[in-house]
């Protein structure tokens, strides 16, 4: 064994870069080093804080790559910003409860909703299961952040769901409460009769709410009270509202027209007369009388229900204005009829133009959206299914016109994609609408990076409404509001410890913060000495995770972390996390600031197609699953690299073993390339060092140029981090080891290392350093992106050579440009000479040259700052071009021509190259193209490329080409690291184990050893 073998065997880079063994390797040193704890200590000796509150992800379902996307970025973060220094508190966090629980939970119990699930359970026996429910996925998630190399610490998770937080939470509310914010009253709000319960407005705008469903749509008319054949024409697409119909609409600015329709008159907004008749079918008919819309007002018209909704007819008895046509901006005349009818109950237009003129609110409607007995013959029916019920009434009352089927996008649940239903509701709200300006003015201050979600969130938070805090569920925060059942006296709690203090009743050991224990505490009222009822309400789970930066922390904590630099999360956390966290925050503080400074909205994740992913179509890809079989540093690069953070991206995993393989797999090799002649050359870094280097005029063009590349590329890389561009950051860290290392630089010096000469000892230290110091930065650089790799070569490699480094790369420093690095000219001649030497081959491809031929001469046409440059690098030129001589010319010069020269022209610059080749220059090919098939044979056997050979035969060989052969055999041994290179006639010459190669076209054999 010679002694390159025994040095590389010394070291544990294997042959191969097995992402997957490696990356097990380094989870285990991380767990069995503590290295994120590690990373944490750094607190003290911190260059400053960057405060962070993780978005804390629904313990309901497993996590997909969508959520790992996210992940990737905030760790992105987090390693690159420990490297610099900063603290950062990057600390886990779980949305525990809510609907998405409940409804996981429900399915689980095979119940169909809440009632059920009481009835048959009962509420403790719920809420444990909505416990062991988010244990079980959060055991997923576990699993995920390790697979993934997240480095969150899981062990400073706070919990939405546990008493500590939900107290910290309530002192949002009495803030809100102390400021006039929280009030309790009906409003319209939207509701789900799947999951029971309302749902906010953020919510119904939810990302894929919007679904195309079939509705009913239906012309009717009204009678106008006191006559004998003029109606009303009115539109509808949901009949069940007729039920709760209370007025009719009209725009008072717009002319109105009667239209004779066989006997009878019907009134409508005249601009909309043609479509209408049109839709209807009807060619005959008149248009008799015009009239303003503001003339309508007041006018009676015969409710059809009276004989089956009794209570209708009691309606009219209570208020002046039931059943009569008011007149209301609103009314859009552009669409249907211009007579809209108004539903209180059911529509929020409707409802304000009621509670503007004191008109009752008519909602007979229990908690499953079925009738009550006040809805007379609809009782018990669900209000969707009323829909042909009522359309049947109409029918026989002689009110009915004409009724289609029509698909439109209509809101539904964005968890159970019920149709919503809009109900006048008591509900409990917080009035956002009233520091709305404040909320604008906070927003306008974050770093959003990117110009159209910031656009989406200013757009969205301008519309300011109400929030609607409360939900008719089981397990979430509840509501610390106690009303007295005397004199609806309200009183907030905001602690436990005054909760206990003021219990009629002692409370039980078993007590916790949530339903149905807090139910049972019933308080004493100040005013009247009544009992005090909690309000049967938990809170909307946005409102938990809106809570977390004050929520998650110490006192103490919360005054240094918020508000947090950087946050970052799904565009669908515009309506969500994003809004609840500032609305929030500015109650909090009553000031208009935000809890971030910065807020990254990232896109989607979609499918290899662009489809979105889901249950439905099965094309989830589960992040645990996945990466049993994929590398989690391959994910992460591509995931990373593939888009903008706020492109949706289509996740396809075929790619992650294209490009992403290939530079990590190369940035590998060029490692193990160097740690193995390194090791030889027994390099120390201590003793070459960048300093050492640089003395003396050691360096060369190409390492000068490297260096400064180098260079550019960090402060790049780091600015493209700091603007959230990760795919660009990435891509420079792409180009530079794939360019600038792998195609450039390291063929450029390869050959120097070739040799174990005592004569070149002090240039092969010099490239080491250039080498380590490059790789090294690298490595690091790619720490975020990459953790499992550069951990692997941090350890392996540098820590190797150097064991008093960090203990791990996550605490090595960032590395810093040096600008006196920096040679821009210089790097400008190497731009020059890589586009002429791409031009030099351009002319040998025409002349079928292969690039291994040496050729005789190139001439370069060019201007005379080019050819300076070429001058300048002329070595470097010959080389890369492989040709003996270089000649420059302004112009094309006389004796070139004809079918000896080949060239190729681009923009001023040509290149001629001599096609013609003599003996030599025959021979030397020859060589070369050998030279390269002993190389890949080398590779193929696994020889180290320090090794030396003991010999190599070549046989079978033309007459011919051995002839031209012979003189370069000495040049051969060299350049493959043999000792001795031999020719044979035939392979029965010497025993041995022959491999079958081909050289233009015929069959040779080699033997290496
Ligand atoms: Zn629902
Ligand atoms: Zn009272």
């Amino acid at each position: 064994m010679t002694a390159k073998t025994e040095a590389d065997q010394n070291q544990s880079l294997p042959t191969n870069y097995s992402p997957l063994e490696l990356e097990s390797e380094m989870r285990e040193f991380w767990i069995k080093n503590n290295i994120s704890n590690k990373m944490e200590l750094l607190e003290n000796t911190a260059k400053g804080f960057l405060g962070y509150v993780e978005g804390p992800p629904t313990l309901n379902g497993i996590p997909h790559i969508g959520h790992a996307r996210g992940r990737i970025m905030k760790d992105i973060r987090y390693r690159w910003k420990t490297m610099e220094g900063y603290y950062m508190p990057f600390w886990a966090g779980w949305d525990c409860q809510g609907l998405p629980v409940e409804l996981e939970v429900e399915k689980l119990l095979g119940v169909r909703n809440k009632r059920e699930s009481i009835q048959k359970f009962g509420m403790e026996r719920f809420i444990e299961e909505c416990k062991k429910t988010i244990m079980r996925y959060h055991q997923m998630w576990l699993e995920a952040d390790s697979r993934l190399g997240i480095a969150i610490n899981q062990d400073k998770a706070y919990w939405t769901y546990k008493d500590n937080y939900i107290e910290r939470e309530w002192f949002y509310l009495k803030q809100a409460w102390e400021q006039n914010l929280l009030e309790e009253g009906h409003y319209v709000v939207a509701y789900c009769p799947g999951c029971q319960t309302s749902l906010s407005s953020a919510e119904v705008g939810y990302e894929g709410s919007y679904k195309e469903v079939e509705d009913p749509s239906v012309y009717f008319k009204f009678k106008v009270a006191g006559t004998e054949n003029e109606f009303f024409l009115v539109w509808t697409t949901m009949p069940f509202t007729i039920i709760t119909d209370t007025m009719l609409a009209v725009q008072p600015k717009a002319e109105y027209v009667k239209v004779q329709v066989q006997q009878e008159s019907w009134i409508m907004v005249r601009q909309r007369v043609e479509a209408v008749m049109a839709e209807l079918e009807i060619t005959n008919y008149l248009i008799t009388e015009e009239i303003t819309g503001k003339s309508l007002e007041g006018t009676a018209y015969e409710y059809p229900f009276k004989d089956i909704i009794p209570k209708q007819a009691e309606l009219e008895t209570k208020h002046p204005l039931v059943h009569k046509v008011v007149a209301e901006d609103f009314v859009d005349v552009n669409t249907a009829t211009g007579v809209v009818h108004l539903s209180p109950g059911n529509g929020e237009d409707d409802f304000w133009a009621a509670n503007r003129r004191g008109v009752p609110i008519f909602v007979p409607f229990d908690d499953e959206v079925k009738f009550t007995n006040d809805a007379g013959i609809f009782t018990g029916v669900f209000a969707r299914d009323a829909d042909m019920l009522v359309v049947e009434e109409l029918r026989n009352r002689n009110a009915f016109v004409k009724v289609k089927k029509i698909k439109h996008e209509y809101p539904t649940c964005w968890r159970s994609h019920h149709k919503l239903v809009w109900l006048a509701r008591k509900e409990y709200f917080l009035r956002t609408d009233k520091i709305n300006s404040k909320v604008l003015a906070a927003a306008e201050k974050i770093e959003y990076f990117f110009e159209e979600p910031k656009n989406r969130f200013l757009g969205f938070l301008k519309e300011g409404k109400p929030w609607c805090i409360s939900r008719e569920r089981i397990w979430g925060t509840p509501l610390p509001m106690w009303t007295c059942e005397k004199c609806a006296n309200k009183r907030l709690i905001a602690s436990k410890k005054e909760l206990i203090e003021n219990a009629q009743e002692p409370i039980p050991d078993n007590f916790e913060l949530h339903k149905p224990w807090v139910d049972r505490i019933t308080l004493k009222c100040e005013k009247c000495g009544g009992v005090m009822r909690r309000e049967d309400f938990v809170l909307d789970t946005w409102h938990n995770s809106g809570a977390s930066p004050y929520a998650r922390f110490t006192d103490e904590e919360y005054e240094k972390f918020v508000p947090t630099a950087f946050l970052t999360e799904g565009i669908d956390q515009t309506r969500g996390w994003a809004n609840s966290l500032l609305l929030e925050y500015i109650i909090l503080t009553g000031k208009p600031v935000a809890p971030y400074k910065a807020f990254l909205f990232q896109g989607l994740t979609q499918d290899s197609k662009g489809r979105k992913m889901s249950k439905s179509l099965g094309n989830v890809i589960e992040t645990n699953k996945l990466l049993e079989k994929s590398s989690a540093d391959l994910c992460r690069f591509y995931m990373i690299r593939k888009c903008s953070p706020i492109d949706f991206m289509s996740f396809d995993l075929a790619e992650i073993s294209r490009r992403p393989y290939q530079v990590l797999s190369t940035l590998y090799h060029l490692s193990r390339f160097f740690l193995q002649n390194a090791t030889f050359d027994e390099f120390d870094p201590q003793k070459y060092t960048l300093e050492w280097a640089f003395k003396d005029g050691k360096l060369q063009a190409a390492d000068f140029w490297l260096m400064s590349k180098l260079q550019e590329k960090i402060e790049e890389y780091t600015n493209k981090l700091e603007r959230s561009e990760f795919n660009c950051a990435v891509a420079v860290l792409d180009d530079f080891v794939i360019e600038t290392l792998s195609r450039l630089y390291v063929p450029m010096i390869r050959k120097e290392l070739w040799t174990d000469e005592p004569e070149t000892f002090e240039r092969r230290q010099t490239i080491y350093v250039l080498l380590h110091h490059t790789l090294k930065m690298v490595t690091l650089l790619f720490n975020p992106i990459t953790p499992f790799i550069s951990e692997a070569l941090y350890q392996k490699v540098y820590r190797q050579l150097e064991s008093d480094l960090p203990e791990s790369v996550n605490l090595a420093p960032w590395p810093t440009p040096n600008q006196k690095m920096i040679n821009k000219a210089l790097e400008e001649e190497f731009e020059i000479l890589l586009k002429v030497v791409s031009i030099s081959y351009a002319a040998r491809q025409q002349g079928k040259l292969k690039r291994r031929w040496p050729l005789a001469k190139a001439i370069v046409v060019a201007s005379e700052k080019t050819l300076q440059a070429i001058k300048n690098l002329e070595s470097l030129f010959l080389e890369q071009t492989n040709v003996k001589a270089a000649e420059y010319a302004a112009s094309v010069p006389e004796y070139v021509g004809g079918e000896n020269w080949v060239s190729s022209q681009e923009d001023t610059i040509t290149v001629f190259l001599s096609g013609q080749r003599d003996d030599k220059l025959l021979g030397e090919g020859i060589m070369r193209d050998l030279a390269r098939r002993v190389q890949a044979l080398r590779k193929e056997m696994g020889f180290v490329p320090t090794e030396t050979l003991e010999s190599v035969h070549i046989a079978e060989l033309d007459a011919e080409s051995r002839g031209l052969l012979e003189p370069y055999l000495p040049e051969m041994a060299g350049l493959v690291r043999a000792r001795k290179v031999y020719l044979h006639i035939a392979c029965s010459e010497v025993e041995a184990k022959w491999h079958e190669s081909e050289l233009d076209g015929k069959k040779i054999q080699i033997n290496i050893h």
